[in-house]
């Protein structure tokens, strides 16, 4: 078993014009589909091929290693991807508007407000100097919700140690570049305040309610 490209689950122009058809297309076709097969191509072989992505990238230092570099950034790349594409849906379908429900309790409990945590996701998203992700993350022992940013393509499941920020990401933003430049250049904030217009809040949920089981 090896890892494979996940459709895109909206068409390429769907999340226009909060995000260009062409970024899409590049992003998901070209960037995602490289991490996969460079992610394959250090696995294979190893007895960490046909681990669960999750399982792998936890546990780095077990990896041979000439291979965890590689797999540091491509199977970080393809599991942050692959989360990314699923907690976005065009607007009005799924996309924008307000979280409810349980989410709202935790970021009301964890935050403050829906406002603060925006805010601060926001700080945070200016904050990551280059290429990385700004998280929503889960930290199982204190059972609240808590924000981060990594750097590349480091995600918190690979841990504190490693990661410089642990626990099971829920939410999660591309601020590399790669992710907004054909439609902002080096107008980062308002590619993270388009952005809200696309969060795809249930899915969001759906990721907390699974890492609290
Ligand atoms: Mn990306």
């Amino acid at each position: 078993m090896s890892h494979a490209l996940p459709g895109l689950p909206y068409a390429t122009n769907a999340l226009e014009p909060f995000i260009d058809a062409k970024t899409m297309e590049i992003h998901h076709g070209k960037h995602h589909a490289a991490y996969v097969t460079n992610a394959n191509k250090a696995l294979e072989g190893t007895r960490f091929a046909d681990m669960p992505a999750d399982q792998v990238i936890a546990h780095l230092s077990d990896l041979p290693e000439d291979k965890r570099n590689p797999v540091r950034n491509n199977l970080g790349g393809h599991i942050n991807h692959s989360m990314f594409w699923k907690i976005m849906a065009p607007k009005g379908q799924g996309g924008g508007g307000e979280p409810s429900g349980d989410l709202l309790d935790a970021l009301n409990a964890s935050f403050g407000s829906v406002q603060a945590f925006r805010d601060q996701f926001h700080a945070a998203a200016l904050a990551r100097f280059g290429s990385g992700w700004v998280w929503l993350c889960v930290k199982p022992k204190q059972n609240k919700l808590a924000l981060c940013h990594t750097a590349n393509q480091d995600t918190p499941l690979m841990g504190e140690s490693v990661a410089g920020c642990g626990g099971i990401p829920i939410m999660g933003l591309d601020v590399w570049e790669h992710a907004y430049y054909l439609n902002y250049q080096n107008r980062r904030p308002d590619y993270v305040m388009a952005w809200w217009n696309v969060v795809n809040w249930s899915e969001v949920a759906k990721n907390l309610r699974q890492a609290r089981v």
